[in-house]
This record gives C-alpha cells, structure tokens and sequence, in this order.
C-alpha cells in the first residue's frame, strides 16, 4: 500500500480530528504536497463539521439511575448468594468433623459407663442418630452465629 492510498484511508477521520497526534502530522505533511488528498480532505471538513453540531443523544438519567440501582441490587444478591453458599459448606464440614472426631470419644465414654447408663445407651443404633443429631445441630449454631456476626461486620464495612 501506498503512502497516498494509505492516508487517503485517514483522511475521513483527520475531518473528523479522531486520529492519534502521529497520524494527523503525517496527514498534514502529505496533503502539502499531494493535490488529491488536499481535495479530498476539503470534502470532508464540511460534513465532520455537521455531523459534529448533530445534538448526542444522552440517557434520561432516571434511567440512569435505574440501571445503577439493578445493577448494584444484582451484584449485592450476588454476593449473598456466594456467602450462603460457603457458609452452608462450613456447616455441613464443621457438622461432619463435630461428628466424626466425637463420636469415637462418646462411645469409650458411654461404653464406660455403659452398666450405669444401660436404660438410656443400649441402643447404640439410636444414641449415634441422637449424638448425629446433636452435632449436625451444634453446626448449625455455630454456622448461624458466624453468618449473623459476619453480616453485621460487612454492613458496618
Ligand atoms: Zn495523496
């Protein structure tokens, strides 16, 4: 490509005085000495300059404001959403340590004193799903606590 057709391509927008400061001082240098581009960028000074005082439409800022506002809500419910979920891993990790690491305690404890307790532990079957139960529920606290704590941290933030 030509130095001529390549800034003949320029020209369009040197009217329109988007080019970068390099582009436009090769423009300005070929247009002295080419009579075509010289033309030519005569024709477009007319038309840049039209299009230029054409009003640009701008957004009501109502809607403005409304697309802001979505768009925090959005990403607000987002983040909830995200918290939620890691939370709820917390819990269901914290209620399956609770019961994994305890349980083995409970049962040399129960086992123990299982003569004296025999009414209420000789159903091992029922007392795990109770000591579950428990430590399932002891998560859950703990993970309510920490979600509640949490919040009242992020809204102060
Ligand atoms: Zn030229």
């Amino acid at each position: 490509m030509s130095e001529h057709d390549k800034i003949r391509e320029l020209l369009a927008l040197a009217a329109a005085g988007a080019l970068t400061s390099a582009e436009e001082k090769q423009v300005t240098e070929h247009v002295r000495s080419c009579i075509a581009c010289s033309n030519e960028l005569g024709a477009w000074r007319p038309i840049a300059s039209e299009l230029r005082r054409l009003p640009t439409p701008q957004p009501s800022s109502w809607l403005v404001q409304a697309t802001l506002a979505r768009a925090e809500a959005k990403l607000a419910e987002q983040a909830e959403h995200d918290w939620n979920r890691r939370v709820m891993i917390v819990v269901l990790a914290f209620a399956w340590l609770l019961t994994i690491v305890t349980w083995p305690v409970f049962h040399v404890v129960s086992g123990r004193f299982g003569s004296l307790l025999e009414p209420l532990f000789s159903h091992t079957c029922i007392s795990f799903a109770a000591f579950t139960a428990l430590g399932w529920l002891l998560g859950g606290v703990a993970a309510v606590m920490l979600a509640v704590c949490q919040r009242g941290e992020r809204r102060l933030a």
